[in-house]
C-alpha cells in the first residue's frame, strides 16, 4: 500500500513538472494550453444513461454547473425506442417504471405525461415452450400467490435492500445462499417462472447469490406487479432523454470518451475527452461516474491501487434486446421460453427469454440473455430468429422472422461471489464514495431499476456531493478520509 501512495505522489510531481502523467498518459499543462479547449464546471458526470442524465439535470436545478460525457450519440443508456414505418413507438429497452417521487418529479419537470400499466394484462396470453426445440412446457405447478407472498415477506425482513448495498455486518446467511438453495429453503418453486421473467439479463439465476435476485426483483417491483407500473403516455420512453438533451444543451458531450484523467489535486480534477470536434480538457471540482465500473471500461482513468483492486473483482453478464417481426403468432400471445428438462424449467441460455407482443400486429419484443457469453451481433440475431422458428414445430404457422431493431446492453449485471460479499465487498465499494473527489452511481451501485437509481442518485447528490461542494466553498470541509490502509 505504501507503494501506491508513493506512486500517486510521484505521479502528481511528474504532472507538476510537465512530464507524462501516470497510466492515462496525458499532460494537462499541454492539453490545456488552448483555452477554447478547456471546459470548467463544478461537476463532470461520466455516462449519460438513467443515472447520469438525472444527476446532470438535478445538479443544474440545484445551482451547480455540469458537463455530461456520453459515449453514444444520444442520452438514455438502456432506454431505446423503435419507431415502425407508420411512426408508432415501441420501447425495447426500459419499458416500465416502479412508482416513486423521483419518477413523478423527473417526468413532471419535462411535462411528459405518464400513464399506468397493468402487467398482468400482457401476461394473460402466455404460452410456454422450450425454444431450443419447440416443445410445449406446462405452467408451473403449485401455489404462485402463496410463494410470492413468502418472497415478499422475506423482502420485508431486509428493508435496507431498497436503498442500496448497505448490508448488515455480518451479512445475513440467507442473502448469500445460491438462489437454488434459497428457493428450496423457502419453497419458492412456483414463483421461479415469474422471478426469471423479471430478473432477465442476469444469466444463470439458480447459482447467483440470492441477494442479487432480491435486489432486482425488489419490493418496489412486487408492488408494481400488484398495483401497476407507470410508463410514458406516448409509449416512447426515449422522449424523456431527448427533452433532457435539449435542456442540457451545451452541457453535454455526445459521442465522447475519456482519454485520460488526473485526480492528483484536491481542488480540481482534470479529464481529457475525445469529442467529435477534437480533444477537450475538462476541469471540474468533482466527478460522478455512472458507467459500469469494470476495469476495461475505466482503462483511461487514473485508478489507484485501492480502486483497481475493488473494481477488478466485478464480473458481468450479457444482455441484448430486439424488436422482431414474427408473422404467425396469434394476436396477444406472449411466448415464454422454458427449459423442458431444467430445474424449475428455467430457460437455457444463451436464448430468448420471451417474445412479448408490442401491441402492433406481428411485432414482438425479444429479450435475449447470454449469461456470461459475449456474443456477436450476428450470433444474437441468428439465435433469436432460430428460437422463433422453433415455434413451427409447435404448430404455429411462423413466417420468416425479421429483426427490425437490436441493441447490445452489455455489460449488464455486475456481480461478485458470495464469498466476496461476505468479506465486505460492498462495504469496500461504498467506501470509494468521495474518494479522490469522485462519486459513483448506476446499476452496479444499487439495482437495475431506473426509478430506484434516481432515488439513489438523489440521495447521493443531497447527502454527499452537494455537501462536499458547499463545504469547499465555505472552507469548512473535514478533509478527505485517506485510504484506510494508509498508516
Ligand atoms: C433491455 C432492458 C430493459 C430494461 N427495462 C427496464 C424497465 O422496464 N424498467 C426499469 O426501471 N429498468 C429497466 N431496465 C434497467 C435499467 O435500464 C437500468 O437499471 C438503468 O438504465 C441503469 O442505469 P445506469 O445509469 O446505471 O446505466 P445506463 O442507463 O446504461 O447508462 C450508462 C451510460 O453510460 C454510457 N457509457 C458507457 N461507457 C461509457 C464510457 N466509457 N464513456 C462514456 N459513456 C459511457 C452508456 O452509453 C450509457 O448511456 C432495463 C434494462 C435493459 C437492458
Amino acid at each position: 500500500m505504501l507503494f501506491s501512495i508513493k506512486a500517486t505522489r510521484l505521479a502528481a510531481l511528474a504532472a507538476w513538472l510537465g512530464l507524462a502523467f501516470s497510466r492515462s498518459t496525458f499532460n494537462p499543462e499541454v492539453e490545456g494550453k488552448d483555452p477554447s479547449h478547456v471546459i470548467t464546471r463544478n461537476v463532470c458526470i461520466i455516462g449519460g444513461g438513467a443515472s447520469g442524465t438525472y444527476a446532470a439535470v438535478r445538479l443544474r436545478q440545484l445551482g451547480h454547473s455540469v458537463i455530461l460525457i456520453e459515449r453514444d450519440d444520444h442520452l438514455g443508456g438502456h432506454t431505446r425506442t423503435y419507431y415502425d414505418p407508420a411512426g408508432r413507438p415501441i420501447d425495447y429497452g426500459v419499458w416500465v417504471y416502479s412508482n416513486n417521487t423521483e419518477l413523478f418529479d423527473f417526468f413532471g419537470h419535462f411535462n411528459i405525461p405518464l400513464t399506468g400499466l397493468d402487467f398482468t394484462r400482457i401476461t394473460q396470453g402466455t404460452q410456454r415452450f422450450d425454444l431450443r426445440t419447440g416443445q410445449r412446457v406446462p405452467p408451473p405447478s403449485g401455489d404462485l400467490v402463496d410463494a410470492m407472498t413468502r418472497y415478499a415477506q422475506i423482502l420485508l425482513q431486509h428493508p435496507y435492500l431498497s436503498d442500496g448495498w448497505d448490508l448488515p455486518d455480518p451479512v445475513p446467511e440467507d442473502l448469500l445462499l445460491p438462489f437454488h438453495a434459497f428457493i428450496e429453503k423457502y419453497n419458492l418453486g412456483p414463483a421461479v417462472e415469474i422471478l426469471t421473467l423479471y430478473v432477465q439479463g442476469l444469466g444463470d439465476i439458480l447459482h447467483y447469490p440470492a441477494v442479487y435476485i432480491l435486489k432486482y426483483f425488489s419490493l418496489e417491483v412486487a408492488l408494481g406487479i400488484q398495483g401497476g407500473f407507470s410508463t410514458s403516455a406516448s409509449r416512447a420512453n426515449q422522449e424523456l432523454y431527448s427533452a433532457a438533451r435539449q435542456e442540457l444543451d451545451g452541457d453535454v458531450l455526445l459521442s465522447s470518451t475519456v482519454l485520460g484523467m488526473d485526480r492528483s489535486y484536491s481542488d480540481m480534477q482534470r479529464i481529457l475527452v475525445q469529442t467529435p470536434s477534437g480533444k477537450k480538457l475538462i476541469e471540474a471540482e468533482k466527478i460522478i461516474v455512472t458507467i459500469p465500473p469494470l476495469l476495461r471500461s475505466l482503462q483511461n482513468f487514473d485508478l489507484d491501487s485501492r480502486e483497481e483492486s475493488i473494481f477488478g473483482q466485478f464480473d458481468n453478464s450479457y444482455y441484448y434486446p430486439a424488436v422482431v417481426d414474427i408473422p404467425g403468432i396469434p394476436n396477444g400471445v406472449q411466448i415464454v421460453n422454458r427449459g423442458a428438462d431444467t430445474p424449475y424449467n428455467v430457460p437455457v441460455l444463451p436464448g430468448t427469454y420471451v417474445f412479448t407482443p408490442s401491441g402492433i400486429q406481428d411485432l414482438f419484443l425479444a429479450f435475449f440473455g447470454a449469461g456470461d457469453v459475449n456474443m456477436t451481433e450476428n450470433q444474437v440475431r441468428e439465435t433469436i430468429c432460430d428460437n422463433a422458428l422453433q415455434l413451427r414445430k409447435a404448430g404455429f404457422d411462423i413466417g420468416e422472422p425479421k429483426i427490425l431493431a437490436y441493441a447490445n446492453h452489455s455489460p449488464f449485471q455486475l456481480f461478485v461471489s458470495a464469498e466476496a460479499i461476505e468479506d465486505g465487498f460492498y462495504r469496500d465499494l461504498y467506501s470509494l464514495q468521495g474518494h479522490r473527489n469522485t462519486y459513483y452511481t448506476g446499476a452496479a451501485w444499487h439495482a437495475h431499476s431506473s426509478t430506484a437509481l434516481w432515488k439513489f442518485t438523489e440521495r447521493l447528490l443531497q447527502e454527499r456531493v452537494m455537501n462536499d461542494l458547499n463545504c469547499e466553498e465555505s472552507g469548512t470541509c473535514p478533509g478527505d478520509p485517506e485510504d484506510p490502509e494508509d498508516p
